[in-house]
């Protein structure tokens, strides 16, 4: 039997090892890889249902009819709907299980209906191809929004390029095929190059979906290791090292362009009291809240990372003293109309604000600054703004008096 196989089912049952091998890789994946679970077993389930699909395809001729035409036709389907259902966990979005049961049950009553009867191949490549078309399109556009906000919008469209050209490519051809007389579908003459080719592009639109699949499950990781690594678990700010090394950079980069930029030093009042009244899991649900008012309080330019404790910096870029002092006070009421419910508790902050001077020889120094500033505002009664410059002069005078 082998011998009389044409090269092109030999394609195909390449293709089809090729999908079963990734489906076994991806099973793996799934058993090792506690966070994508269940969206790896569905595109597993994806590359093994479509590994079957293309062996009946290849077997066409080979194996009765039922098998050749209408279970591979059902299996295609059935491939493209684990693919949407995978696409669909991976991002955690809505899965159509009504839609998709209702395009499976429409593609195997139309392979049953129409058998293989070759008059009416044309209307059973339609109502194959229009149905997995649409799947495409549909998993493509239900984790647009989502991807977007994970991979960004260039990457999202440059992701989605395979999907959406094979959805269109079958559209067009499922919706063109009832209208082609004298075409004969995917069938004969089995050697024409076109038939290759589009076997060869299947080969590599199949590799493309699982790279591409891949590759987002990879950025995904790297994403939650660099979060792991550079923030606060708690408040989701950066954390004292990431706030160093990035800090750093930015400074370097003001300086050598010479734009003013401010920190303001942030502490929490009397926060030991908060932990002894309440008890540690308040004292951590303020620190998780008070970051939040921070990031409400402050430009999406600006830096706020948790220092340690209950200090926190804040890094306001291409900003003059004056307006640091007024965003600095901003913050500091902002902080103080909110109530912790339902504790119902309320906490203030004391402010230290500090701006990049010439003499400041590493960014180490202008903390220096913010931080005396910070501690004369504590030692002035908490709940209040200082500017590092306000005390300099102040000692200045001191010392020249
Ligand atoms: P001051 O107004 O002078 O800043 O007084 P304070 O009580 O806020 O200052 P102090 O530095 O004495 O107290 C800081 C407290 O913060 C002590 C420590 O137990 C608590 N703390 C540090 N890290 C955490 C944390 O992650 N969670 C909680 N709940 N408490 C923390
Ligand atoms: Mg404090
Ligand atoms: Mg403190």
């Amino acid at each position: 039997m082998l011998g009389s196989f044409t090269i092109l089912e030999w394609l195909l049952l390449a293709v089809a090892l090729q999908q079963g091998l990734f489906a076994l890789a991806w099973l793996a994946v799934s058993h090792y890889l506690a966070a994508a679970r269940r969206s790896a077993q569905a595109w597993a389930l994806f590359c093994s249902i479509g590994a079957v699909s293309l062996v009946l395809l290849a077997l066409r001729g080979h194996v009765p009819d039922a098998l050749g035409y209408t279970a591979a036709d059902v299996a295609l389907i059935a491939s493209s709907l684990a693919a949407w259902r995978a696409s669909a966990l991976f991002f955690d979005v809505a899965n159509r299980g009504k839609e998709q049961a209702a395009l499976l049950l429409l593609v195997a009553a139309a392979a049953l209906a129409l058998g293989t009867d070759p008059a009416r191949e044309n209307l059973r490549i339609a109502l194959l191809f229009i149905p997995v078309g649409w799947v495409a399109l549909r998993a493509v556009q239900g984790v647009h929004r989502p991807m977007v906000g994970e991979f960004g919008t260039t990457l999202t469209w440059s992701l989605h390029v395979p999907a959406l050209l094979s959805g269109l490519f079958l559209l067009a051809v499922g919706i063109a095929a009832p209208f082609m007389v004298g075409w004969h579908g995917l069938d004969p003459p089995p050697h024409s190059p076109a038939r290759i080719l589009l076997v060869l592009g299947l080969l590599a639109m199949a590799s493309c979906l699982s790279l591409i699949y891949a590759g987002m499950l990879i950025a995904r990781l790297v994403r939650r290791l660099r979060d792991l690594a550079l923030k606060d678990t708690l408040t989701g700010l950066f954390n004292r090292r990431a706030a160093q090394e990035l800090l750093e950079r930015e400074w370097k980069s003001y300086r050598q362009k010479d734009l003013p930029f401010c920190v303001l030093m942030i502490d929490i009042d009397h926060f030991k009291h908060i932990n002894d009244a309440y008890g540690h899991a308040v004292g951590d649900k303020v620190l998780a809240g008070l970051a939040a008012r921070l990031r409400e309080g402050t430009r999406p330019s600006d830096h706020a990372a948790r220092m340690g404790g209950e200090e926190f910096l804040i890094f306001l870029p291409q900003t003059e003293i004056a307006s640091a002092q007024a965003a600095a006070e901003r913050l500091r009421q902002h902080v103080a109309a909110w109530t912790l419910e339902p504790e119902h508790l309320s906490v203030t902050v004391s402010i230290g604000v500090a701006q990049a001077a010439a003499e400041d020889e590493a960014f180490d120094d202008l903390l220096i600054r913010a931080d005396r500033a910070l501690y004369a505002a504590k030692a002035a009664g908490r709940n209040r703004v200082y500017l590092a410059a306000t005390i300099e002069a102040e000692v200045t005078s001191l010392a020249t008096a």
